[in-house]
C-alpha cells in the first residue's frame, strides 16, 4: 500500500501541492486519483474495499498523505469518517450500497457532526411518520462539489443524536452556503448547511447515538488527529531543510525537531493503549504534538525568509495547514491541553 500511495503522492501530488490548497478542481481530481487506486477508505475491511488498517496504520497513512498535501489528507479523512459511521450502521441496505462504492470514489460522502459539541444544539430532530424532521444549521461540512452527500447529525429531544445521509446540494429544505473564504485549505469547499424541516427518511438513517456521545468520543479518542498533525509537522521540516540548504545555513533545530517527531511516533501506540481514565495524559500528548507541528511550520517560514510570504510558497501552505489541523475536532479539553502546551510557566 505504502509504495503505491507514496509513488502516487511523489509523482502527482507534490508538484501541484500549492494548487491543491487553493483550487478545488485539481484537489478533487487528486481525490479521484486515490479512488482509482482504491485508497479512499483504508480503515474499512478488505471485503468492503478497504485495507483493514488499524488506528496506527491509518495514522501512518494520513501522515504520508498530509506530508504531500494537507488538503487532500483532510478530504480523505472526512470521507473515511463517513465510511466508518456507515460501517458501524445497522442499516444493511445503506452499508451494502455505499461501502464498496466509497473505496473507489464512485460514491463520495462527507460528514457534518462536530456541531454535537455545541449547546444549545444547532440542529434538532423530531420523529415523524417514516423518519425524522431536521431543522437548524450544520456549521461545518467540507467537500461541496466533490461529496454528493454527508452524514449529518441532529439532536433529539432526549439529547440523543440521529445520524443520517443528507444531500450536499441546494434543494427544497436544504440551503448550502457559498464555500467559506478560508485562509488554509480553501479548496476543500467548506460550507454550512441550513435545514428547514428537512425530511430524513428511515431508509437514510445511519444510526443513533446516546446523549453525550461526542463528549465520550472526545475523551476516548483524543489522539485521533495525530496522523494529520505529524504529517504536517514532517512537511514543515522538509520545506525547512530545502530552504536552509539553499541558503547554506547549518542549524541544529531541524534535527532536534525530527527527533521529537520520531519520539512521538514511538510513544503514540503506548498512549493509544492507555485506558480512557488516562485521558489527561493522552490529551496532553495531543497538545504537545500540535505545538510541535506549529514549531515545524514556523521553522519552515523562518528558514525560507521573506519568500515564505509569497502566495504559493510551500512554507506558507504548510503554515496554513497547521492552522486547520491545530483545531480539527477540538473539544474544550483539547483546547486547554493545546494552550497548556504553549504556556510559558510550565
Ligand atoms: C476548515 C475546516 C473544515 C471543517 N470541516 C468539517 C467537516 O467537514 N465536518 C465536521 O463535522 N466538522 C468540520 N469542521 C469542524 C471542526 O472539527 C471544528 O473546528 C471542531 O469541532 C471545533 O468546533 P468549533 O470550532 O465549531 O468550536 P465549538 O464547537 O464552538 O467549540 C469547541 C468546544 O468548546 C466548547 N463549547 C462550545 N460552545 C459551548 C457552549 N455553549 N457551552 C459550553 N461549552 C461550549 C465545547 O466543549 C466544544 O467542544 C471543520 C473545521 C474547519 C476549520
Amino acid at each position: 500500500m505504502n509504495l503505491l500511495l507514496k509513488d502516487y503522492l511523489d509523482r502527482q501530488i507534490t508538484p501541484i501541492a500549492a494548487q491543491l490548497d487553493t483550487e478545488s478542481q485539481p484537489l478533487f481530481e487528486a481525490f479521484y486519483g486515490l479512488g482509482d487506486r482504491a485508497l479512499l477508505t483504508p480503515k474499512l475491511p478488505s471485503d468492503s474495499g478497504g485495507l483493514g488498517l488499524d488506528s496506527l496504520g491509518f495514522w501512518q497513512f494520513q501522515s504520508l498523505v498530509a506530508q504531500h498535501s494537507g488538503a487532500l489528507a483532510f478530504l480523505q479523512t472526512q470521507h473515511q469518517s463517513a465510511a466508518s459511521l456507515l460501517q458501524a450502521s445497522q442499516n444493511q441496505a445503506l452499508t451494502q450500497t455505499y461501502l464498496p462504492a466509497m473505496a473507489s470514489g464512485a460514491k463520495r460522502v462527507g460528514v457534518g457532526f462536530s456541531q454535537l459539541r455545541k449547546q444549545p444544539a444547532p440542529v434538532k430532530a423530531q420523529p415523524v411518520s417514516g423518519g425524522y424532521q431536521l431543522s437548524g444549521t450544520v456549521p461545518w461540512v467540507s467537500g461541496v462539489g466533490l461529496f454528493t452527500e454527508f452524514v449529518g447529525a441532529a439532536e433529539l429531544a432526549d439529547g440523543s443524536a440521529i445520524f443520517g445521509l443528507v444531500p450536499l446540494a441546494n434543494q427544497k429544505a436544504i440551503s448550502v452556503s457559498q464555500p467559506m473564504a478560508l485562509m488554509g485549505m480553501a479548496a476543500t469547499g467548506t460550507v454550512s448547511v441550513s435545514l428547514s424541516d428537512y425530511f430524513l427518511a428511515d431508509e437514510q438513517v445511519v444510526g443513533t447515538r446516546p446523549a453525550g456521545w461526542i463528549q465520550l468520543s472526545d475523551r476516548t479518542n483524543p489522539l485521533s488527529p495525530l496522523g494529520l498533525v505529524l504529517g504536517c509537522a514532517q512537511a514543515g521540516l522538509s520545506v525547512a531543510a530545502q530552504s536552509l540548504s539553499k541558503r547554506q545555513i547549518d542549524h541544529p533545530l531541524p534535527a532536534q525537531l525530527q527527533a521529537r517527531i520520531e519520539q512521538t511516533w514511538v510513544e503514540l501506540p503506548k498512549l493509544h493503549d492507555l485506558p480512557t481514565e488516562d485521558y489527561q495524559q493522552k490529551v496532553n500528548f495531543r497538545g504537545e504534538a500540535i505545538s510541535l507541528m506549529n514549531t515545524c511550520a514556523q521553522t519552515a517560514v523562518l528558514a525560507a525568509s521573506g519568500v515564505a510570504n509569497t502566495v504559493g510558497h510551500p512554507a506558507q501552505r504548510v503554515y496554513k495547514e497547521a492552522l486547520v489541523f491545530s483545531v480539527s475536532g477540538q473539544s474544550k479539553g483539547s483546547a486547554i491541553a493545546s494552550l497548556d502546551a504553549l504556556s510559558i510557566h510550565k
